[in-house]
């Protein structure tokens, strides 16, 4: 590597650092991405971005390349209510977009590398020195010790993010009592369109069934986590698949699906670092803030994260203030998503005398009137997410 400073530096390039590599390369920044995978495998991550994520992903630039090269746009969803047509119904009138989440980090490396980012693959970040001059340490590909600067370094590390840790950032946690397991399957006897989110509240679960394209639909099954049990591993196919065929409106579709990658299941919870920039580090992604189940607004918080990060720093020549535009910024979305994320878990998950209670005064208005549900998954954040809107979502005005 010829250069030791740079513009940005992002350690990782996933979602986040890959397409606010792209976006601040295209506006002449020297950025520098620091990936540790030579090979993106299946992960088992998110792979339908909500309609409010396909503004942010246009916003940036990497719709179309997503869509066009890994991925398919997804306009019908459904939550049980019947079939809803995205474009017409949420103010970004987009649909949904579905991909497969490795093909798309392979796509969006290969754009930020197009847009003048330097790549490094293979590489694995070691540590993190903030400052006025923030600096990064890594292994290289021949396992030697490697330094470089930034005056900016953005932390895009996923959900176990080390480098916030490196950075001092202190993580607050609210953990969830649900397990989150996916698959991805071929053979499922669904429209390649549409997109399932259904609940079983009886049952404290719940099925989210997405198409990433060619015949592929990835899909995940919500379950408490007292049943003192994992879906994980070959062994499980079988039950996962019938756990995902007690929705009833999907549960014809599953009978010649066939598994084509690893059955993995994730602890629930909220997991979020209170204003995500200091010291010349900003925290982008899963790294800033994660909040498991919030029913696929992982991808769209990432990529706005990506793009409220781009805008701050082209609007700021002091990236030291820039950075904390940002975090102020992602705070408030974030918890807007935590709060609605733990409405929705109440109504339609938690299991007991007062969770039965809550559905017993609030799902039959809900019935007569599916617009008390509020919307923040297709719409995003923006929405008004007050009292008056919990009220009303559990038919208590
Ligand atoms: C089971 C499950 C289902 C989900 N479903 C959805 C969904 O349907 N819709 C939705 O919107 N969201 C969903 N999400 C969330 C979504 O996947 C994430 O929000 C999104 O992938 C975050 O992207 P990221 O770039 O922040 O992190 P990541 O995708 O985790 O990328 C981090 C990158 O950093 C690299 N890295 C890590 N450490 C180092 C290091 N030390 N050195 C160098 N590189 C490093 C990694 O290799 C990786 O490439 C789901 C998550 C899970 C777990």
């Amino acid at each position: 590597m010829s250069e030791t400073h740079y513009d940005i530096v992002t350690v990782g390039g996933g979602l986040g650092g890959s397409s606010l590599a792209k976006a601040m390369s295209e506006q002449g920044q020297r950025v520098l991405v620091l990936e540790r995978e030579t090979n993106f495998r299946d992960r088992v991550r998110g792979e339908f971005m909500t309609p409010w994520g396909v503004a942010e992903a246009q916003s940036l630039g990497i719709y179309e390349i997503i869509r066009d090269n890994c991925g398919i746009d997804a306009p019908v969803s459904h939550l049980g209510f019947g079939p809803r047509d995205l474009p017409s119904t949420t103010p970004q009138q987009l649909p949904g977009l579905g991909f497969s989440h490795p093909e798309m980090q392979e796509v969006l490396l290969e754009a930020a590398k197009s847009a003048g980012a330097e790549v490094h693959r293979g590489v694995t970040v070691t540590g993190i020195r903030t400052g006025p001059t923030p600096a990064v340490t890594f292994q290289d590909e021949n396992g030697d010790d490697q330094e470089v600067t930034g005056r900016f370094v953005v932390a895009a590390d996923g959900r176990t993010s080390s480098a916030r840790k490196w950075a001092g950032f202190e993580v607050k946690e609210a953990p969830q009592p649900f397990y989150f397991a996916g698959l991805l399957l071929k053979g499922v006897a669904a429209p390649e369109d549409e997109v399932y989110l259904l609940f079983l509240p009886h049952l404290g679960a719940c099925t989210a069934m997405t198409p990433i394209g060619r015949g592929r639909f990835r899909t995940y099954v919500a379950y408490a986590d007292n049943q003192g049990m994992r879906l994980q591993g070959e062994q499980n196919v079988l039950r996962f698949l019938s756990d995902a065929k007690r929705a009833d409106l999907i549960s014809q579709c599953f009978n010649k699906a066939e598994a084509i990658g690893p059955l993995a299941s994730f602890r629930c919870g909220d997991f979020w670092v209170e204003h995500p920039y200091k010291d010349g580090v900003a925290l982008v992604g899963d790294a800033g803030s994660t909040s498991d189940p919030a029913f696929g607004q992982g991808l769209a918080t990432t990529v706005r994260d990506a793009r409220v990060l781009r805008d701050c720093l082209l609007a700021n020549d002091d990236w030291d203030a820039a950075g904390h535009a940002f975090a102020t910024e992602h705070d408030r979305d974030s918890q807007v998503i935590r709060r609605v994320s733990h409405w929705f878990r109440a109504l339609f998950l938690e299991q007991g005398v007062d969770a039965d209670a809550r559905r017993a005064r609030a799902m039959p208005l809900i019935a007569q009137d599916e617009t008390r549900v509020p919307d923040h998954l297709f719409s995003g954040p923006n929405l008004p997410a007050d009292d008056s809107v919990r009220r009303r979502f559990f038919g208590e005005e």
